[in-house]
């Protein structure tokens, strides 16, 4: 059988595929969903456990409702209807993981449903509908190796047991990898903005489940999908996505069947694998959580959730641009992280001139980030740095120029700028009788525009300017040289 990655495009053309995402998102509460462990991530093995989490007879589990307010903020930013009520339901399967027996999760009452993201596309900018959000609760973890008995043996790690969980279950709006990539990016940046998860996939706070199935382009009905389950960056479930679309698509081909399975993907051989035949919902056997109350979240208590929630990343990008008069371009960049957007924004605030701390920002900050291929987290200058700088050309304690040559050595040295310009303390010339020394010389050299200026040509001050900051290999204080020359031409020397 041929590679797949020998599908012709014309063949891949023939077959859209249709993609829905299942992200898994860590609520960074304190303490666990149902008991009081703890959830903090690292610590021994089987440290943070207790019969509610361990699922012993007669342990009963009390809502966390720190998690409720998180998981309800996460879904307000997502643009879904809360449900007054939603129904804890048991998810009943067996895992060495997965003490009970059982998951407590939502079913057919979740907390929100009828969201949306847009994410940008190829014909700008698309809506992906979020069909459900609902909380749960984790599963511990298999270690399969590690430990003196790995070879034989899998070790089990319960603290992660009952960390509440938000899954985030997507339309199957998507049609593209790259369509799934963009939605995982927004979706993580909008989560980070509420604060309610680090989303951190290293540590396993965001993880995400891919569905994916192909049909002829035009056919109305969805073709047999495959789960593709475990990856664990969003370049991989592009890359996993791309190679999944180009398999159906040459069993298809071939006159084969696509059997509905969970696979997995192998990073370093690009290649997803069958892992096993998928289960079907009913299979869970669902049924009402008995030992929990329906969880309610009324309208006073919405009302007070959405007062909370922060400003989300498109909305600060508008204003930015507004505010700032900055490109679209640079909103992106300066709203990657809440974080980043605040040390802008506090800086610009605090800054004399705050556009001009956008200016330096997209003129000087960008354009060496990007010849250096750094990104905006890794930059020597930090916003304040850049707002120190705005301030001191503002005053016109330094010239643009000098400012430029600060820049280049702040990259050089990897230095902030304050630390930078405390070194070099770049002498200004405010000399009074030097820069009318080169005032002088710049007004004899060009008699022509003198002449012109004399004539009643006053812009031509802004030519004789240039020259003597020329001259003065930027150092001249600008100000001073725009008094003087304006008293040198008006004169008449
Ligand atoms: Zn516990």
């Amino acid at each position: 059988m041929a590679s797949t990655t020998e599908i012709s495009d014309a063949a891949r053309t023939n077959y859209e595929p249709v993609i829905g995402l299942e992200v898994h998102v860590q609520l960074l509460t304190a303490s666990k969903i149902f008991c009081s462990c703890s959830t903090a991530f690292g610590a021994p093995p089987n440290t943070h456990v207790c019969p509610v989490c361990l699922g012993l007879p007669g342990a009963l589990p009390v809502l966390n409702r720190k998690a409720v307010e998180f998981a309800v903020l996460a879904a307000m930013a997502l643009n879904c209807r809360i449900n007054e009520t939603s129904i804890f339901a048991r998810k009943n399967y067996f895992y060495p993981d997965l003490p009970k027996g059982y998951q407590i999760s939502q079913y057919d009452k979740p907390l929100a449903e009828f969201g949306w993201i847009e994410v940008p596309s190829v014909g700008g900018l698309k809506k992906i509908g979020i069909t459900r959000v609902h909380l749960e609760e984790d599963a511990g973890k298999s270690l399969h190796d590690g430990f003196p008995g790995s070879k034989d043996a899998t070790a089990i790690d319960l603290n992660r047991t009952g960390t509440p969980l938000i899954e985030i279950v997507s339309e199957p709006d998507i049609s593209t990898p790259d369509e799934a990539y963009e939605y995982l990016t927004r979706l993580k940046e909008i989560i980070l903005y509420t604060g309610v998860s680090d989303c951190n996939m290293e540590e396993g706070s965001l993880r995400c489940d891919a569905n994916v199935s192909v049909r002829p382009r035009g056919q109305r009905e969805f073709g047999t999908k495959a789960e593709i389950k475990n990856v664990n960056s969003f370049r991989f479930i592009r890359d996993a996505l791309q190679y999944e679309i180009g398999r159906q698509v040459e069993v298809l081909q071939a006159g084969g069947k696509i059997t509905q399975e969970t696979r997995l993907y192998n990073a370093n051989e690009g290649k997803t694998y069958s892992m096993r035949s998928k289960e079907e919902a009913h299979d869970y056997r669902y049924f009402p959580e008995p030992d929990l109350l329906p969880l309610v979240v009324n309208q006073k208590w919405q009302a007070e959730l959405r007062r909370s929630l922060p400003e989300l990343p498109e909305a600060r990008r508008k204003r930015m641009i507004a505010d700032y008069a900055i490109t679209d371009y640079d909103a992106q960049v300066l709203t990657a992280t809440r974080g980043l957007a605040d040390e802008f924004e506090s800086a610009a605030k605090a800054a004399k001139n705050p556009k001009r701390v956008a200016n330096l920002v997209q003129s000087e900050l960008m354009g060496r980030l990007k010849a250096k291929g750094l990104e905006i987290e890794q930059s020597p200058i930090s916003m304040k740095g850049v707002a120190m700088s705005a301030d001191l050309v503002e005053s016109s304690a330094i010239s643009g120029k000098i400012l430029k040559d600060l820049y280049d050595l702040s990259f050089e040295r990897r230095q902030d700028f304050p630390a930078v310009y405390e070194k070099e303390k770049p002498q200004q010339i405010t000399d009074t009788s030097a820069i009318e020394k080169m005032i002088e010389d710049v007004i004899a050299a060009n008699p022509k525009q003198v002449e012109q200026y004399r004539a009643g040509k006053k812009t031509v001050a802004g030519f004789f300017v240039g020259q003597v900051m020329k001259a003065s290999k930027g150092q001249a204080n600008p100000q001073l040289v725009n008094e003087l020359l304006t008293k040198k031409l008006e004169l008449g020397s």
